[in-house]
Parts: structure tokens; C-alpha cells; sequence
């Protein structure tokens, strides 16, 4: 789907400084020839099974089918994945693609700490040294996970910059990165930044709709009529999307975090409030002020707060392929309480916006009908949060 410069549409490209192509020129050529290796394919399918638990369960909640009364609902179950998210699956791929590289230190942003925790784990198990940026604000939130990338032999380096939050902690490991090229490899979280990026991250999560697809054919003996997920960078929803973009009668579905409502200035829903520009090294969809600076956003959900969305899903809104909805706060805490009532699953507050927008469309759909939710991460994590947001303090 990438052309030769890495072009989604009009999205994506390398708007980057001059510092930084060598890298990123040394990066593309590396993958090229890795994505096509045999070897290197079967030690990452290895890594995949053996160590992250892959294949991941597509479960079907029958619970939550009949308590919403329509289409009958299989959840992916990414939130099993060793590290407890789907943000595993990219980072073993880069790590390794690192390794073969001759780097020996990796280098990553975080936000609510899942893919720095992630990161620091593949770094523990490749013996690579691992350096994490995570804003200040973040680091505050996210003390656990603090503690567990530094259990786990991490450098975290609090970042004050800006509103010391994601997209602070990006353009901090992307400074790094320029400065020190020959050993450190930067391992990006999500489907966005500068080609390869995007299409590299995409790769590696595609084996979530490439499970799907087998799993539901093994099931059903079709395919789903609808496949959900939840957007912030947008990686587990590629993921989910990526095998399903040929087959038309699919339509996928992002859920993009609204925050306190996308008319208000506290959200992070970018298709639904955002205006095309060039920020992190690609074009694409950002929240923006009036000036055309990157605007602060909010959402309850630390792993979808950040102002910009990956150039393929650009792409896929401006085509008319997929579409992006947005979902409140509100709404995500709902989802996060029936989901656990109902399965016993408690989904990561960034799943449960998925979850949200399926509770609204599921009641009107046909009982036939089959709908996908990528489930992209467990709940452990934003149980004190939650508990907060109901007015309740878990740590008295
Ligand atoms: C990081 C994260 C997200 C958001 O990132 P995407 O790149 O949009 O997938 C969603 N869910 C969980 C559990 C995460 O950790």
C-alpha cells in the first residue's frame, strides 16, 4: 500500500532534517532486505510464540452479545500478549531487526508507559542497552510503569519540555536519535514519524488481522462484517485493519478517543476535529490551534492522548475505506465497567473506547451479523485512574 516514498495519498513522506536521513535512508534499506528473510521471519514468528504467546484468542463473548441483543461479537484478545498490549509485536520486530543491524542500544517515547515498558522488555531479553523518554506529567501518572521499565534495566529520562506528555517525549528521543545514529536504534511506538516507520510498524501488527482473518474463517466460515478498534497513533487498529483493506463488505471501524467531547477543547479525536499538517516527520491529520500549532489534547486514556494520527489512516478516511468515530470518556468508563461485568475481561481504558462505540452499533445490527473488537490491552493499568474518575481512591 506504501509507494516509494512512503506516500499513503497526499499523507506520510520524510519531513525530516538533514541529520537525520542517513538513519533513516540506513533503516529502509535494512528492512527491505530483512522483511523478506526467511531467517529473520522465522526467529520473529519464533519470538511471536514462544515468548510473547501469540497466537493471540479470538473469543467469542457470548455474554456481551446477548446483553447488547444484535450482532454477535468476537473479541481479539491482544490485552493476553505477554507485557499485557499489542504494542509487544512491533517492538520485538524492530528489536530484532536492530539486532541485526549491529545496534546495540534502543532507544523509545512512551505515554502511558505500555510501549516503554515493551521496549525495555525486548531490550532485558536481546541484551541491548534501552534508554526511554516519557514526559514529566506522564511520569507522574504512570509510576508503576516507571518502576517496571527500570526493574527491567531501562534509563527512564523524565521530559519537561512543552506539556510534558507524548508528544514531548517523541520529538526528545528523535533529537537523541540524530545525535547518536551508530549504535541506537529508535523504536517507535506506533504507525506514525518518518517512512519506514509507519509502514514498518504496520508489518509487524498486521499479525493481529492476519490471525483474525484465519481464526473467524476457522468459526464462522466467513469473513466479519465489521472490525473495531481504538486509534491514538493508530497501530493496533492498522493491525487489525491491514488484512481486510481488499475485502470490501468489511468495514473498519477506528475509535478515536473524544475526550471530554469533540466540542470542547479537551479531546484527541484528530480525524473528527483535526486539519492536515506536517508535524513528527509526516504529513497527515494533527489537532491544531488557529495559528496552525499543535494543540494540546486530552483524553482520560494517556495511550490515545497525542495530537496526530499515522498517515495511512489518513489515507484510509480520505479514500472513504475505513471510518473514525469519536468516543468520550464517558462512554470508554461504561465500556471498561459492562466489559467487566459482563466477560470478566477488563480491557485497557484505550480498548474500551472500541468496546463503547460497539455497545452503540451492535443493539442495531442483525443477530447474523459478525462484528470484531481488537481488545489491544489489559485493564490492571488504569484500574486507579477509573477508580478516581468515579470519585473513589484506591490508595487511602
Ligand atoms: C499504546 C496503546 C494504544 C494506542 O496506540 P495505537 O498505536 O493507536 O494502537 C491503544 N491501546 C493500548 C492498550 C496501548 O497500550
Amino acid at each position: 500500500m506504501t509507494n516509494k516514498n512512503g506516500r499513503f495519498g497526499i499523507h506520510g513522506g520524510q519531513y525530516i532534517p538533514e541529520t537525520l536521513m542517513n538513519a533513516v535512508i540506513e533503516l529502509e534499506k535494512a528492512y527491505d532486505f530483512y522483511k523478506n528473510d526467511p531467517a529473520f521471519n522465522r526467529e520473529l514468528t519464533d519470538l511471536f510464540n514462544e515468548y510473547a504467546g501469540r497466537p493471540s484468542r479470538l473469543y467469542y463473548a457470548e455474554k456481551l452479545t446477548k446483553a447488547l441483543g444484535g450482532a454477535k461479537i468476537y473479541l481479539k484478545r491482544e490485552d493476553l500478549n505477554h507485557t499485557g498490549s499489542h504494542k509487544i509485536n512491533n517492538v520485538l520486530g524492530q528489536a530484532l531487526l536492530a539486532k541485526k543491524m549491529g545496534k546495540t542500544r534502543l532507544i523509545a517515547e512512551t505515554g502511558a508507559g505500555q510501549h516503554g515498558v515493551a521496549t525495555a522488555t525486548a531490550a532485558s531479553l536481546m541484551n541491548m542497552e534501552c534508554v526511554v523518554f516519557m514526559g514529566e506529567e506522564d511520569t507522574k501518572r504512570q509510576a508503576l510503569n516507571v518502576y517496571r521499565m527500570k526493574l527491567l534495566g531501562a534509563e527512564v529520562i523524565p521530559v519537561t519540555s512543552g506539556t510534558a506528555t507524548l508528544k514531548d517525549a517523541v520529538s526528545e528521543a528523535m533529537r537523541e536519535w540524530t545525535s547518536r545514529i551508530d549504535d541506537t536504534h529508535y523504536c517507535l511506538g506506533s504507525v506514525m514519524g518518518p517512512h519506514p516507520f509507519p509502514t514498518i510498524v504496520r508489518d509487524f501488527q498486521a499479525v493481529i488481522s492476519r490471525e483474525i482473518k484465519y481464526q473467524i474463517l476457522e468459526k464462522e466460515g466467513r469473513l466479519p462484517d465489521a472490525v473495531i478498534a481504538c486509534v491514538g497513533g493508530g497501530s493496533n487498529a492498522i493491525g487489525s485493519f491491514y488484512n481486510f483493506i481488499e475485502d470490501k463488505n468489511v468495514r473498519l471501524i477506528g475509535c478515536e478517543a473524544a475526550g471530554r467531547g469533540i466540542d470542547t477543547f479537551e479531546t484527541a479525536a484528530t480525524i473528527n476535529t483535526g486539519r492536515l499538517g506536517i508535524f513528527h516527520g509526516m504529513k497527515s491529520y494533527f489537532c491544531q490551534d488557529e495559528y496552525g500549532q499543535i494543540a494540546p489534547v486530552y483524553s482520560i486514556s494517556a495511550g490515545l492522548d497525542y495530537p496526530g494520527i499515522g498517515p495511512e489512516h489518513a489515507n484510509l478516511h480520505d479514500m472513504g475505506r475505513a471510518e473514525y468515530v469519536p468516543v468520550t470518556d464517558t462512554e470508554a468508563v461504561e465500556a471498561f465497567e459492562f466489559l467487566s461485568r459482563t466477560e470478566g475481561i477488563i480491557p485497557a481504558i484505550e480498548s474500551a473506547h472500541a468496546i463503547a462505540h460497539a455497545m452503540k452499533i451492535a443493539p442495531e445490527m442483525d443477530k447474523d451479523k459478525i462484528i470484531v473488537i481488537t481488545v489491544s490491552g489489559r485493564g490492571d493499568k488504569d484500574c486507579a485512574a477509573i477508580a478516581r474518575y468515579r470519585g473513589e481512591n484506591i490508595y487511602e
